[in-house]
This record gives C-alpha cells, sequence and structure tokens, in this order.
C-alpha cells in the first residue's frame, strides 16, 4: 500500500496488476498500462497477475493514524476483471471487512460482477463511465441489487473520466450515486480533444444534479 496523489483517495493498494480491457481513450492506452511500460511492474499487460502476499498489506498500517482514510483498491488493474479468479476476490473483500477502521474504494468496468459478493459498511463500489448514455437501468439495478438486497452499508460512486460526452437526460438525475467523481482526458493529444469538448457545460450540468461532486485537477482548467 503506497500514499498516492490521487484527489479522492489517501492510499493505493495493489494486490493486483494488469490487466485485459483494453481501454483505448482517443489519448491513447490507458495511464496504468503507460506506467507498467515505464516501470515494468509486470511483463505482458494484458496477463494480468495477482500478489497473495499483497493481502495483508493493509493490516500493518497503524489504525489510529489512519482511522477513516480511504484506499483505492487497484488503482492498476482491474479487480472484477472476468479473468480474476472469484476466491481472490473474496480474499481482498475480506481484508477490507478486517480493516474495518479504513474505507475501500472498489472500482470496475465490469459491475456485473459486484452481484456475486457482499461487501463491508466500510466499502465503496464504483464503476466507470464516460458519457451519460453508459448509466443504463442495467448498471443502475446491480448497484441497487448489490447495495440494498444483499448487504446495506457499504455505498456507492460513479467514476466519469475521462468525461467524453454529455449527462443531460441520462439516468444520474434519478439514481443515488454517494458521490461523483469528474476527471479530463489524459496522454498524449488529450488536450486538444478536451478543448474540442464542451466539458463545461458537461460539468456544469453534473453539478446541478448531484451534491457530492468531486472535480480532478485534471479537468479543473478547462471550466473557466
Ligand atoms: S480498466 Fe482501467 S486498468 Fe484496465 S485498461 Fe481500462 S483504464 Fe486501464
Amino acid at each position: 500500500m503506497q500514499k498516492t496523489n490521487i484527489s479522492w483517495a489517501d492510499y493505493v493498494w495493489n494486490p493486483a496488476c494488469g490487466c485485459k480491457h483494453n481501454c483505448n481513450f482517443k489519448g491513447g492506452k490507458c495511464y496504468a498500462e503507460r506506467m507498467n511500460n515505464r516501470f515494468h511492474w509486470i511483463k505482458n499487460w494484458n496477463e494480468p497477475q495477482v500478489f497473495i502476499e499483497r493481502l495483508s498489506e493493509p493490516y500493518k498500517f497503524n489504525k489510529w493514524e489512519n482511522r477513516g482514510k480511504k484506499v483505492f483498491v487497484c488503482s492498476i488493474s482491474d479487480l472484477f476483471g472476468s479473468w480474476v479468479p472469484a476466491d481472490f476476490i473474496e480474499q481482498v473483500i475480506k481484508t477490507a471487512a478486517t480493516c474495518h477502521y479504513l474505507e475501500f474504494m472498489f472500482l470496475t468496468k465490469n459491475p456485473s460482477r459486484y452481484l456475486e459478493f457482499k461487501f463491508s459498511d466500510n466499502c465503496w463500489i464504483g464503476a466507470t463511465v464516460t458519457n451519460g448514455k453508459q448509466v443504463t437501468d442495467r448498471l443502475i439495478k446491480i448497484f441497487k441489487d448489490t447495495l440494498f438486497n444483499r448487504h446495506g452499508g457499504a455505498k456507492c460512486f460513479l467514476s466519469i473520466e475521462p468525461l467524453m460526452g454529455s449527462f443531460e437526460d441520462s439516468k444520474i438525475e434519478d439514481c443515488y450515486f454517494d458521490k461523483l467523481i469528474v476527471g479530463g482526458l489524459t496522454g498524449a493529444g488529450a488536450d486538444k480533444i478536451n478543448r474540442s469538448l464542451d466539458l463545461k457545460a458537461w460539468t456544469e450540468h453534473i453539478q446541478s444534479v448531484h451534491k457530492d461532486v468531486h472535480i480532478k485537477e485534471n479537468l479543473k482548467k478547462y471550466l473557466i
């Protein structure tokens, strides 16, 4: 577990690395894959690995100094990707439940897998979208079933990153995410693309329909 500059978290905990989603935003490959190319955390980004020995890392943190701190789980992978063994995910969730003095933020592009697990009260479950059309009835039902039919205390959030389209007339207007996180496109050529998008109007709309919206620094300069 390491401290992070990610503005909505205090630490990242990466018991897995690598991803098969192959997200390719207009700015190129995802940030995590670009970093892996640079630092060679694992040999092949498309052959993700899990690390049993990292499961105990949160136990090593002083519980009094770190009470309430937010831990982003798997910033360089998708823990709920279809390729990750269920028993490994169970062990991650179990560690989170045991470390009840921390808050664990799970984020995935495959939220249907949340339905397989139960989360403790100190967990946040999140999904990533880039425009309003991706907030489908199916997505909302997954959160509803995971949070209310299976466990009561966990919270849910939506990561809108990179913001690439309007959320007007979308389902975020009448659903119940506890928090929205909005960020801009990064990477080669991102500045030109960001400037060509209507980011200010889209962000203002999101802020008008949700009370807890966290705007990332990489978006703020486009909102002036
Ligand atoms: S899901 Fe995340 S880690 Fe995986 S390719 Fe997409 S942006 Fe990268």
